[in-house]
């Protein structure tokens, strides 16, 4: 009798972690980074080593990334993986590298039906089930303690369309209420969106406001997503003082709490 023998694929568990030298370059100043326990770190290390081997990248327009910038791409996407597993990442292979930020052509269509386009710049972006786009001068800028990663953001949306559908809601883990879920962004993205406004109202522009978080998250729901995973990796305190029910949903779906992370010589965080 013939025995159908499936094609064997390695683990990413099974794969030897990042050098300990490109590990140090990456995480020295990323506190998301820094502060992983040893057993933490070094599955985000082989994650990021199953990332670097089966991931496709692609310079365009001159991008020129070395291995640090290769590895730091690898280990911050690998991050919010490090619970789900890669299986999250299957449907897509390509990161396209651009040097700086890049102009991409809008669409919007208003409520009278009018198309209005436009030029954008980007700093990342994904393409439905395809190619991840990315600057690699914001890759270079991101994971720094300041809320900004474009390598967490891009891979929120990558999360967000596994139902196809960029709407915000990523496939709920099992036990987790989508009705929830929905009702505690949208509170924060509707809270978010009038803070934004009033700000702008009063200045004509919001720089310089202490908003609960990075502007851009006021867009729309699935940008909310994206910028709020940004914010629970990159300052999880900050995240948890303005929107506390997205906070733990967000620690319910990764399966991690970022704010118990110790960074060397500070005490742990409980609460
Ligand atoms: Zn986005």
């Amino acid at each position: 009798m013939a025995i159908l023998r499936l094609p064997w694929r390695k683990r990413a568990v099974d794969y030897p972690p990042l050098s300990d030298n490109l590990w140090s370059e990456v995480a020295f100043g990323r506190s998301c980074l820094l502060s992983l326990t040893g057993e933490d770190a070094l599955r985000l290390r082989s994650l990021a080593s199953w990332f670097l081997e089966d991931r496709a990248f692609r310079s365009v327009a001159g991008a020129t990334p070395d291995d640090s910038d290769r590895a730091s791409i690898a280990l911050l996407a690998c991050l919010p993986i490090l619970n789900l597993g890669e299986g999250w990442y299957r449907d897509w292979k390509t990161i396209l590298l651009e040097p700086d930020g890049f102009v991409h052509r809008m669409e919007t269509i208003d409520s009278a039906g009018v198309v209005n386009e436009y030029d954008d710049e980007l700093s990342g972006r994904v393409t439905e089930m395809g190619p991840v786009i990315l600057s690699l001068r914001d890759v270079r800028e991101s994971g720094f303690g300041d809320g900004y990663d474009v390598v967490i953001h891009e891979m929120a949306h990558k999360l967000d369309e596994r139902d196809g559908c960029l709407d915000g809601v990523p496939p709920l883990r099992r036990g987790m209420s989508r009705r929830r879920w929905q009702e505690a962004f949208s509170l924060a993205f509707n809270d978010l969106r009038t803070r934004a406004r009033k700000a702008g109202d009063r200045r004509g522009h919001t720089r310089g406001k202490r908003l609960p978080m990075d502007e851009y998250a006021a867009e729309s729901p699935e940008e909310f997503f994206a910028v709020a995973c940004e914010h629970f990796f990159g300052t999880p305190e900050r995240l948890m003082a303005a929107y506390p029910d997205v906070y733990r949903l967000l620690s319910e779906f990764f399966m991690m709490d970022p704010r118990m992370r110790t960074l060397p010589g500070m005490p742990g965080k409980i609460s």
